[in-house]
This record gives C-alpha cells, sequence and structure tokens, in this order.
C-alpha cells in the first residue's frame, strides 16, 4: 500500500511592537498580572480599538520577507467565543479578506529545495492567560490585546521532518527581520499541525487531525509523525473519524484526544464594526519592502559565492542575525574567509551558549581579527591561539596582552629549539629506535614531549622537521 501524508501548519508570532495591538498599553512579556491593561484591552463598555501602525508595517515585512501578495484593502472581524480569557466574547482578527495571501518558503529537503505555499498572513490579538491552580483559576489579562499574526501553510509538507523544517526556517527568517523575537518557550512562536493521511490507491483520505500548542521543534516532528502512524492504522483497519482537536503528550510520547473539533460555523464570525478597513497602496508596500534586510536563504547563497564556504559552514554562520554580522565584521578585515568560517565554527560557537539565539561574545571584531593574524603569521601556534581564545572570553584581556602575560609567543628559533630536541632524544633511546623501526607512532610522542618542554611555544612544524633530521642522522 501507498499513502501520501499531507501536514499544514498554522502559526501564531506575537509581533514585538513596543504597544500593543489596538491601545497604547506597552507590549512586554510576563510582568505583574493586569498591570498592563487599559479599557481597550479589557474591553471595558465604550472604549474604541486603533489599529497600531507598527502592527500593520511589521505584518507586511513577514508578508513580504514569506513572499506573499499584499492584499491593498483588508478588513477585521470578530470571531466569537466564550472563554474566560477573552474579555470581549471575541477575538479581533480577519477572516475573509486578510492582509496577505498565496507566499510561500523554501525549505531543503532530502530530495532538494522545497516550496512551501502560505494561504494566508492575518492579523489578530491575542488573549489573556489563565492560571490553573489547585481549587481556583486565576486570570491575567496583561497578554490581551498583545498584536499577533496567524500563518496559515499549504498541506504541502510531507512527513515531521519537513514540517519541523518549515518552522525551523519560518522562525529564522521572522528573526533575522526583527518582527518577532520568536521564543517557543515564552509562547511568541506558537504552532498548531493539522495532519491527514491519503491511500494513494483507494483515494480515501482520513479525516484531518489537529494537534494543538506545540512547543518545540522536536515536539512538532514528533507529533506529526506519530498521527501519520495512527492515521494509516485508521485506514488500513477501515476506521472513520471525526475531525479531531488533539494535544501532544511529551512525556508518553502521544497525541491525546481533547475534542471534536469546532467547525468555522461555532464561531459566528462578523466584520469588527469598530474598526476601518485597512487600505495601502504600493508606494506604501515598497516603502516596507526597502526595510527588508537581506533574507538568511539570500545570505547564505551570497556567503557561499562571496567567501567560498561550504554549504554547511554558510548555513551555521546565517543562523543568527548576530553571528552573521560578527563573520563578516571579522572577514572584512582579514583575508581568509575560511579561518574566520573555522575559527568561528569551531572554537567561538563551543564557547557561546545557544547560538541560534543570542550570539554574543564579550570581545570585539577586532581584536577576534588581531588573534587570527597572531596565529597566521606563526607569532603564536594554533594551541596558544586556541588558549589565548579561552582567556579572551574568561578575562575579556586583548590578545596582545594575554599573549605577553602568558608567555606564549611561539620559539622559531633552530638553535632554541634544537636544545629542547637533543635533550628528548637523550632521553628517549627506545623511541628513536622504534621509530628506525618503522614505528611511525613514536614521532608524535616525541614531538608532543619537545611541545611540552617548550612549554607548548614551540614551532610545532619546525620541532618535526629538526626530530626528523637529527633522528636520520643517528
Ligand atoms: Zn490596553
Amino acid at each position: 500500500m501507498s499513502y501520501k501524508t499531507i501536514v499544514g501548519l498554522e502559526i501564531h508570532v506575537e509581533l514585538s511592537t513596543v504597544t500593543k495591538a489596538f491601545c497604547s498599553c506597552e507590549n512586554t512579556f510576563g510582568g505583574e498580572p493586569n498591570t498592563r491593561v487599559c479599557p481597550v484591552c479589557l474591553a471595558l463598555p465604550g472604549a474604541m480599538p486603533v489599529l497600531n501602525e507598527n502592527v500593520l508595517n511589521y505584518t507586511l515585512m513577514a508578508a513580504l520577507a514569506l513572499n506573499c501578495t499584499i492584499n491593498k484593502e483588508s478588513k477585521f472581524d470578530r470571531k466569537n467565543y466564550f472563554y474566560p480569557d477573552l474579555t470581549k466574547g471575541f477575538q479581533i482578527t480577519q477572516n475573509d479578506r486578510p492582509i496577505a495571501v498565496e507566499g510561500h518558503l523554501t525549505i531543503d529537503t532530502d530530495n532538494g529545495p522545497k516550496d512551501i505555499g502560505i494561504y494566508q498572513i492575518q492579523m489578530e490579538e491575542d488573549t489573556g492567560k489563565s492560571l490553573h491552580g489547585d481549587n481556583e483559576t486565576l486570570i491575567d489579562y496583561n497578554r490581551c490585546g498583545v498584536p499577533l499574526i496567524e500563518i496559515v501553510s499549504k498541506p504541502d509538507m510531507a512527513s515531521g521532518k519537513e514540517g519541523r523544517a518549515f518552522l525551523e526556517n519560518l522562525r529564522n527568517t521572522l528573526k533575522f527581520i526583527g518582527v518577532s523575537d520568536v521564543k517557543m518557550e515564552e509562547g511568541s512562536l506558537r504552532c498548531d499541525v493539522n495532519v491527514n493521511v491519503k491511500d494513494e490507491l483507494t483515494g480515501k483520505k482520513t479525516a484531518v487531525t489537529e494537534v494543538k500548542n506545540l512547543n518545540s521543534f522536536r515536539a512538532v516532528e514528533k507529533a506529526i509523525d506519530f498521527e501519520v502512524a495512527r492515521h494509516i492504522a485508521l485506514l488500513e483497519n477501515g476506521e472513520d473519524e471525526l475531525r479531531t482537536t488533539r494535544r501532544w503528550d511529551d512525556v508518553n510520547g502521544q497525541t491525546v484526544l481533547m475534542r471534536v473539533k469546532y467547525t468555522q460555523a461555532d464561531y459566528r464570525f462578523q466584520p469588527e464594526g469598530d474598526l476601518v478597513p485597512v487600505v495601502i497602496d504600493d508606494a506604501y508596500i515598497e516603502t516596507i519592502r526597502a526595510q527588508l534586510p537581506e533574507l538568511p536563504a539570500d545570505k547564505k547563497a551570497r556567503f557561499i559565492s562571496a567567501y567560498n564556504l561550504s554549504e554547511y559552514d554558510a548555513a551555521v554562520l546565517t543562523s543568527s542575525v548576530q553571528l552573521a554580522e560578527f563573520f563578516e565584521s571579522v572577514a572584512a578585515k582579514f583575508d581568509d574567509a575560511n579561518m574566520v568560517s573555522n575559527w568561528i565554527m569551531t572554537e567561538v560557537l563551543r564557547r557561546v551558549e545557544d547560538t541560534e539565539d543570542n550570539f554574543e561574545v564579550p570581545f570585539e571584531a577586532d581584536d577576534f581579527v588581531e588573534l587570527l593574524n597572531f596565529v597566521k603569521s606563526g607569532k603564536i601556534n594554533n594551541n596558544a591561539g586556541k588558549k589565548v581564545l579561552r582567556e579572551m572570553f574568561e578575562s575579556k584581556a586583548k590578545p596582545a596582552d594575554i599573549i605577553e602575560d602568558k608567555g606564549l609567543l611561539q620559539v622559531s628559533d633552530d638553535s632554541a629549539i634544537g636544545v629542547w630536541v637533543d635533550e628528548v632524544l637523550k632521553d628517549n633511546p627506545q623511541s628513536i629506535e622504534d621509530i628506525k623501526g618503522g614505528k611511525d607512532r613514536a614521532m608524535g610522542f616525541l614531538v608532543g614531549q619537545v611541545m611540552k618542554k617548550s612549554k607548548g611555544k614551540a614551532n610545532p612544524g619546525l620541532v618535526n622537521k629538526l626530530l626528523q633530521e637529527k633522528i636520520q642522522k643517528m
């Protein structure tokens, strides 16, 4: 039997504007409950919403970065439903005429690049938060009215891996353009997945399952794969199922039924009469387009061609804006881009926690250039270079000072190294026999001994050369 997996994603992203969507309350995460609320976001009688211009601008940036067509006229609607953290009794959203439609984002798959379609992007507002205790439920309304965009993908993904790749790529793109901090753990990036499976022989499909509120990339991938297996079993057993909403149980690695899914009709959509339609022209759209920075995919392609980097290195170095900027500012002042890339990819990144999110080093690009120059010119050897870098992270001192302080200048003087080599050869007659007998490993041991004697300062190439010469003459 052959099955086609059909996966679509619905993603909610909180925009990082200074103020909320329809009022001037501060838009930040956390804080004392119910301290950032006003009559508008609490929906007190008579309060009128006004669209925050930056919410529109940020949404347009996201829509353009995701290759969408912008609707010159869009409007807001009320999505009616009752929930304690929704003070109005409805949520302001865009239903039938959203701000943007028909976009796409390209992901890398095992079979090469693949375009994942985007149906639409709509502006909406977030709701408050319920905090469930043992005997009570407390409600924090700070999040009411926080601006959201909902991004609805087409069902173009065919596996958990592709779903994850799409979400990661989307997150990286939104982070690059600076419209959201896209933190899944703080809820500024939230993902629901829709999954069903089609029997390619009979054409029979399962009903779509929605898995809500996945809070990590890993959970997205696992939940999709779990649902695909479950749907195939449903088809094979000839079972039908209503459209359901499920949640992911990370502990047991499975999805759990929450409810039979609401349909559009359950929400009684109606136009939001307090907000005027959003009307924009081409000139406005072009002004926003001009503000977009270079997008991650373009930056990666440019890094490959301009700096001759590998696909993998370019992908890592463009995984965050700060990391890419650091690489470029160093590469601009140092003529060996591959050496810059290698040092960042290994020595720097291993010392920087969570490279994707907050790439931050405690020194300037110029200090790093200085360190690379010391290594490249042979004034210090590679190992000493690593020591200097560690010290730059710890004490924040300048490379030249660290080198002087620790006496790390490389010794490249034949006579000085010759003395150490002679001593080591004298102490290790067995190793000399071994080398003469063809055991190459003994050579590494002798080099190590000389390096040790020099306290790491000897030029390893010269040590090797002198050892070879002297042993040959023995
Ligand atoms: Zn407010």
